[in-house]
């Protein structure tokens, strides 16, 4: 059943900032601009900006996929999610995270900082922008989050109970389905550009299912840390110096290779689109982002390791293999993200504005990188890159 509540407009939202003190002390609402500036599947997005300059931010959880509309009623409980991950995340990373100004329950409402300034990092690696700092950004937030919400930073019985408080199971159902399960079993809301369709089939074999099915295990039995849980570039916002995760409404306890994985996927897309439009030089950048991501979680969580919470066998050699099998599952997770933006329900319009060759030359060559992620195994962000800039140079 879909909930009832009110859902914002952009001719209430200064009535709105009034009725909370804490978010009127922050703008002016007598010259409140407001513009919905929602570009995503879910959710209102509203930009409040007032005459002198100062701005805030309000997302608004509607009952329903806003990409589909009514008719696919959707929990606006995500909102909560969202906020819970902005507060937990924002004691160990906050220079990370867009500043958290307060959620309204009752209506799903968040408040945050406004981020104009910045941009999408999504839209900036498709006009071929390099932002130097911010794969290594992401990677330092990541290792921050796994190592203080899950059993290296947090004593076992309390984590017991914060695993069991931040369940999302029609989120996480999202993240099965669309992922973990249907660019490998075929769905009928799977779609593709016909010239794919050789491409996609060549997806649906025993050993590529077998595959996914071992990542989707994981996603569902590892509750490591308190993941973001959509990680991809369009929930990451970049401005030089300044490196933003936001979007976090799918946070849930979870492996934390999936983090580390939707950056990376979205490396492959941006190889893939470089090479089909001769963007050689963004491209061979866009291929060292792997290790730039890794390297920085790696440090980050070896520079926190000292403080592992039971050091009696979590020691100097389990972390070794910890690591190693982190980036093992990393590269895995990132093929099937991959697969799903290729063939799934929901792409993403790195590819999606090239012209029907070039889409279909970029698509095949992210489909080739992802059945060697999964079939060959490659071990290290190096291995993934060299695996991605061999496909996509074919
Ligand atoms: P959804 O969950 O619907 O995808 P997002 O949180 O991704 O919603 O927001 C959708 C869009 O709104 C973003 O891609 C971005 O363009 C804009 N946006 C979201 N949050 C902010 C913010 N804090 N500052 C500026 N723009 C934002
Ligand atoms: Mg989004
Ligand atoms: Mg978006
Ligand atoms: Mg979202």
């Amino acid at each position: 059943m879909t909930e009832q509540y009110e859902l914002l407009e952009p001719e209430k939202v200064a009535a709105y900032i009034d009725a909370h003190p804490d978010l009127a002390a922050r703008v002016d609402t007598s010259t409140l601009d407001v513009t919905e500036v929602g570009d995503g599947n879910l959710n209102l997005v509203f930009v409040c900006q007032d005459g002198s300059g100062r701005g805030l931010v309000l997302k608004q959880a509607l009952p329903y996929v806003r990409l589909v509309g009514p008719s696919w009623p959707f929990t606006p409980k995500r909102a909560v999610a969202e906020a819970r991950a902005y507060e937990v995340h924002g004691r160990f990373a906050a220079e990370y995270l867009p500043a958290f100004y307060g959620f309204d329950a009752a209506r799903y409402i968040l408040a945050m900082e406004d981020l104009t300034d910045h941009r999408v990092w999504r839209g900036a690696l498709t006009d071929g922008e390099r932002h130097d700092g911010a794969a290594a950004d992401i990677g330092r937030y990541v290792a921050r989050v796994a190592f203080h919400t899950g059993v290296f930073g947090v004593e076992a019985k309390a984590l017991k109970a914060l695993v069991a408080g931040a369940i999302s199971p029609e989120l996480c159902e999202i993240t099965e389905d669309l992922v973990l399960t249907e660019p490998f079993s075929g769905a009928e809301r799977n779609w593709y550009q016909d010239e794919l369709e050789d491409a996609a089939r060549s997806l649906q074999t025993p050993e590529l299912k077998a595959a996914a099915g071992e990542l989707k295990y994981a996603f569902m039995t590892r509750a490591e840390a308190l993941l973001h849980g959509d990680l991809h570039t369009g929930s990451v916002m970049v401005r030089e110096g300044s490196t933003r995760a936001f979007d976090s409404e799918f946070a849930f306890y979870g492996p934390i290779a999936f983090d580390l994985a939707l950056p990376w996927s979205n490396f492959v897309v941006t190889m893939a689109r470089d090479a089909v439009l001769g963007r050689d030089e963004h491209g061979a950048w866009a291929a060292t982002l792997f290790e730039e991501l890794w390297d920085a979680f790696e440090a980050e969580f070896r520079s926190l390791w000292p403080n592992v919470v039971d050091p009696r066998v979590y020691n100097e050699l389990f972390l070794e293999r910890w690591l190693a099998q982190t980036q093992r599952d990393t590269a895995a997770f990132a093929a099937t993200e991959a697969a799903r933006r290729i063939v799934g329900l929901a792409h993403a319009p790195d590819l999606e504005a090239l012209d029907p060759e070039p889409r279909a030359v970029a698509g095949r060559a992210v489909i080739e990188t992802v059945k060697r992620l999964l079939l060959d195994r490659p071990e290290t962000a190096a291995e993934v890159s060299a695996v991605a800039r061999e496909e996509v140079a074919r």
